[in-house]
This record gives structure tokens, sequence and C-alpha cells, in this order.
């Protein structure tokens, strides 16, 4: 706990300079930076090799915060009261008077944001005046990190300090939904649709069109570890790496299990370092077993034709 405090202690002193750490957060690692420096915003998109295009995802404490710089609404508070902190993240309509860096936002007037739950974190959140700007701490298209080694494997010296805080539990990013109007989901995500709409209780539009990216996020090609992956693979060919959502009786050096015994939460917090671990293994390619297409599962197959497109 200690070592914890004297860690944060170092990542408030960095982040008060404009400069940018790595955080841990129950999802993925964030590269974060002060959200209202457009400094610290500008570096967070050179050191991913972000396309200026993509706004970052806002992290804030708690809904009071948010207030000030954004427009909430009654499909926000009961989504607010149910999941969060948690892996969520709202579109959001920006307040004028917002002091949000235009860098951010790519001067949108719009403002995604999350709570994040992971108790570093939020430590490290009340300490600071100011919200996190911090998309995922992995370069541009390729594999999210889900540890601090993940993180220091992307991007080496170039960040300042990695905030320890273990492996994080969920493995997925946030689901993203646009709650202005009526609510679209933006991105798969850690939480639920089913979760969403039982709170909601309306309809939800998935906005899964690839021919209309509103967030880049749905960009087709994203979270690819560099090799070439098949899907739906029951045969694998000679030398490739075969990824299986459950423990085999048979193993083999090349076979890769997502969970024991087909869990989907654990499946998915295995998914980001399983993909890490096969490319540090210098295999060439990857074969994936079918993926049950259901719950978090939809998650996780959204994230395989998306890194498959490589
Ligand atoms: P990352 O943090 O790297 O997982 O990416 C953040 C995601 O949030 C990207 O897909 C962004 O396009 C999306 N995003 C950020 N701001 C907005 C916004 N104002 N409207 C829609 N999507 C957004
Ligand atoms: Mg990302």
């Amino acid at each position: 706990m200690k070592n914890n405090l004297s860690n944060i202690k170092k990542a408030e002193k960095i982040l008060n300079m404009s400069d940018c750490i790595a955080i841990p957060t129950e999802t993925v690692y964030g590269l974060a930076g002060n959200a209202y420096s457009d400094r610290a915003c500008k570096k967070i998109y050179k050191l991913k090799k972000r396309p200026k295009n993509n706004p970052l995802i806002i992290h804030y404490l708690d809904s009071q915060i948010l207030k000030k710089d954004c427009i909430i609404n009654n499909d926000f508070i009961k989504l607010y009261k149910k999941f969060c902190p948690g892996p969520i993240t709202f579109v959001l309509d920006l307040k004028k008077n917002s002091k949000i860096s235009k860098i951010a936002t790519n001067n949108k007037k719009t403002l995604a944001v999350r709570f994040p739950k992971h108790p570093i974190t939020r430590s490290l959140l009340k300490r600071l005046n100011f919200p996190l700007a911090a998309p995922s701490a992995n370069l541009s298209s390729k594999v999210s990190a889900v540890s601090s080694d993940h993180v220091k494997e992307d991007f080496g010296k170039k960040i300042r300090f990695v905030l320890e805080g273990g492996k994080s539990s969920i493995g997925l990013e946030s689901t993203i939904i646009d709650i202005r109007n009526k609510p679209k989901i933006l991105r798969l995500g850690g939480l639920e649709i089913s979760s969403i709409q039982r709170v909601l209780n309306k309809k939800i539009i998935i906005n899964n069109n690839p021919l209309k990216i509103f967030s880049p996020g749905q960009f087709k090609l994203h979270y690819s570890p560099g090799i070439p992956i098949r899907l739906n693979v029951k045969k694998i060919k000679k030398d490739e790496a075969y990824i299986l959502i459950k423990k085999m009786k048979i193993s083999k050096p090349n076979y890769y299990f997502l969970s024991q015994n087909g869990n989907l939460r654990e499946a998915a917090k295995n998914l980001y370092s399983t993909l890490r671990k096969i490319k540090k293994n210098n295999y060439k390619s990857i074969a994936v077993c079918k993926i049950p297409n259901k719950g978090l599962g939809k998650t996780i197959n959204d994230r395989l034709i998306r890194a498959s497109k490589f």
C-alpha cells in the first residue's frame, strides 16, 4: 500500500507537468495526460502514433466533476447509477464553457467519458484537479495492453512512468454508448449490451455498420497482433498457433487456451495477453476456434474479426 502511494504521488507529479504516464484500469491500461492541456493531449497522439481524427476518452472520478464539462440526461443517470465506475463509456454533448482540450476532442462538440473502477487509478484521480484523457496504452491499431509489461513492450523508455496495477480484470475495452438521443452502441466492449438494455428498458441501436464510421474504434483494422489470424478454425495448418476457448485434454506447445472451462469472462481477460504471447513466441500466423457469439463472446469476436483484417 505504501508502495502504491509513492507511485501515485510520482504519477501525480508527472501529470501536473503536462506529461504522460500509463495508468491501470479494469478494462485495459490507458496512456494518460491532463485532458485540459493541449500539450499533454498532443503528446498522447504522438506517442501512440494515433490519427488526429480519433478523439480520446476522458476519465473522471465521478459524475459531479463531469457536470462541469458535459450535459447529462436521465438515461445517463440510470446507467451511471447501475454500472459506474465500470467498463462503459458515454458519448455526451460538451458544454460551451468546458475546458477540455480541443486536441482531445478533435474539435467535436461531443465528448466520450468514462469512470474507471481500478482503485489505484481512482486514488490518482482524487488527487488531480483535472480529468485524464486516456486512450488505450498501445501503438495505434495494435493489440491493447492489459499489464504494465505490455505497455513497456510497446513504448519502452518513451513513457516516463507506468503506474503498476496488476493485470486488468476485464481485459477488453469499454462498451461505448452514444446516450444523447436514442441510445446507440458505437463499440462493443466489457459491459454486455443485454445488461444495458435491462436498465434502459428501451430499444438500443447497435451501430456496427462499417460503412458509416462514427467512432474510429469501429475501424476495421484494429487490435492487430501484426500477424494473420484465421477464425472459426477446426483444422489448423502446419506451424500455426491455435487459440482455443477452453482447455483440452491434449495439449501441444502451439495450443493456447483462453479459459479452463469456456467461461467467457475468463477468456476475455486472457485474449490480448494470448495474442501478444503468440507474437512474442515468433509464430507467423494464428488460427482461432469458434467462439460462442453471446455475451462477452460478441466482443471477443468483434475484436478478433478486426484483428484478422491484417
Ligand atoms: P481507445 O481509448 O483507444 O480504445 O479509443 C477510444 C474510442 O473512443 C475510439 O474508438 C474513439 O473513436 C471513441 N471516441 C472518443 N471520443 C468520441 C466521440 N466524441 N464520439 C464518438 N466516439 C468517440
Ligand atoms: Mg485503443
